[in-house]
């Protein structure tokens, strides 16, 4: 489903991601761990085309999405980009929801503007969302008049609504204390129960260990490791170590 091959990005000269290539397949819960610092969010932006690359490629369903031309970065162009963009859902650490908008006008606004479906089934599958999401009863509720948890909550199912094949999490939890966290983990464990492919950015070990089909553990911008959960939480690696140390 996805693929980077080789993806180098540098701001100013300064290399933030050194060559990585990492694939996903249909189905796969893939969880990016590391310190602070080592390029996780970069990578996981320019996965999602917020950021351009320095080297490689980005493909998507073998489609070509972000790669380098005449030695610079270039995107597909506009239709075939939306195409691209409307395989991945993106969460974030702080929603991002639009705080001007209801819950439910922040869930259906861009299935109905930008992917330009019927309202009435936008707004069906939203209440159907809702309930998945334990909200159902906040569809008029503006954002502020939410918990964390709800906000993230509804922003998990602001990106299901454009029926995506896979989702992006980037620290999807580190906002919250650890009640409401424990409410976006069960979410994210239902969606994996129903195959959902995911790219979880955490810092949530034990849910990775558990959750994840696979695991790469990021440092200064390289793979330092990756391989499944057992395998990479039994690795001898100095940094992991020091990593899994610091955390415990
Ligand atoms: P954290 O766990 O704290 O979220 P991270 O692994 O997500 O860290 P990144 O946010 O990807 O790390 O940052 C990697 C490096 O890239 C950092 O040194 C950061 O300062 C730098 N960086 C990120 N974005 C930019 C930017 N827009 N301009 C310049 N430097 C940046
Ligand atoms: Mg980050």
């Amino acid at each position: 489903l996805l693929e980077m091959n080789h993806i180098k990005k540098d701001f100013d000269g300064v290399q933030v991601i050194k060559d990585i290539s990492l694939s996903v397949e249909q189905g796969e819960i893939l969880a990016i761990i590391g310190p602070s610092g080592s390029g996780k969010s970069t990578l996981l932006r320019c996965a999602t085309m917020l950021e351009t690359i320095s080297d490689g490629e980005i493909l998507y369903l073998g489609k070509k999405a972000a790669w380098i031309e005449n030695g610079k970065p270039v995107f597909p162009k506009k239709e075939e980009r939306k195409e691209i963009q409307s395989c991945f859902g993106l969460v974030f650490q702080n929603f991002n929801l639009f705080p001007h908008f209801s819950v439910m006008k922040n869930i259906t606004d861009a299935p109905i503007k930008v992917q330009k479906r019927k309202k009435e089934e936008v707004y069906k599958e939203a209440k159907e969302l809702l309930k998945k999401m334990g909200l159902e009863d906040k569809a008029d509720a503006y954002p502020y008049q939410l918990s964390g948890g709800q906000q993230q909550r509804v922003s998990i199912a602001r990106a299901l609504a454009m029926k995506p094949k896979m989702l992006f999490f980037d620290e999807p939890t580190s906002a919250l204390d650890p009640e409401l966290t424990g409410e976006i983990l069960k979410v994210i464990k239902s969606l994996a129960s129903e195959h959902m492919t995911m790219v979880i950015v955490t810092h949530e070990m034990n849910f990775a260990r558990k959750v994840a089909d696979k695991i790469i553990f990021m440092d200064k911008g390289v793979i330092a490791e990756e391989g499944t959960p057992e395998e990479v939480f039994a690795s001898d690696n100095a940094r992991m170590k020091e990593f899994l140390g610091k955390l415990a």
